[in-house]
């Protein structure tokens, strides 16, 4: 299902159309759509505010020190101050109906 999407106002008119009749008898759509909706608002407020320096700051260090997960990783580049750092979420890439669904 194309949940993730829908919640993000990600799809074409016809899908969106397609998806709401789904979701008018779906229970569990529904309420994968509510929560993805519900995550996507807090992302947007929490992306919209500045961490606190402190917070930044030992955030940074714990990252510049974590292990590395496998030999090829590269060390990422230290963020500029001043510059925001985006969190992708692939919201959109949920493909298989959530449990419950009468799809699945
Ligand atoms: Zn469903």
């Amino acid at each position: 299902m194309l949940t993730g999407a829908f919640a993000l106002h990600a799809l074409t008119r016809a899908e969106r159309a397609r998806l709401r009749r789904h979701l008018a008898a779906c229970r569990a759509c529904a309420q994968e759509v509510g929560e993805f909706a519900e995550t996507a608002a807090r992302l947007g407020v929490a992306a919209a505010l500045p961490a606190p320096p402190e917070l930044r700051r030992q955030v940074l260090a714990r990252i510049a020190t974590a292990p590395r997960s496998s030999a090829a990783a590269r060390p990422a580049a230290p963020p500029r101050p001043g510059r925001r750092t985006s969190v992708r979420v692939n919201l959109a890439a949920r493909v298989h109906p959530p449990r419950g669904c009468d799809l699945g």
